[in-house]
């Protein structure tokens, strides 16, 4: 038979994990958000345009999809 007090120890331990469960769960929450929150307003195109960068293979720069400055950049239309 289980004693009272240690039913109670018992109850205490797995209140004990369950709140550090939920620290741990916050605290990723929170790092999360404040990776993504400039970026929640455009949905997914914030990540997925940060990757798509692409070296001119005309000026030799590292420039996003749509291409440089340069008028005759393949990269370019
Ligand atoms: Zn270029």
């Amino acid at each position: 038979m289980f004693s009272l007090p240690k039913i109670l120890g018992l109850l205490a331990i797995l209140w004990l994990v369950w709140m550090l469960f939920r620290l741990i769960e916050r605290r990723q929450i929170q790092t999360n958000s404040d990776k993504n929150g400039p970026a929640d307003n455009q949905g997914e195109e914030g990540p997925s345009s940060a990757v798509e960068v692409e070296e001119c293979p005309h000026c030799h720069k590292f420039v996003s999809r749509g291409g440089c400055a340069e008028e005759n950049c393949p990269l370019r239309g």
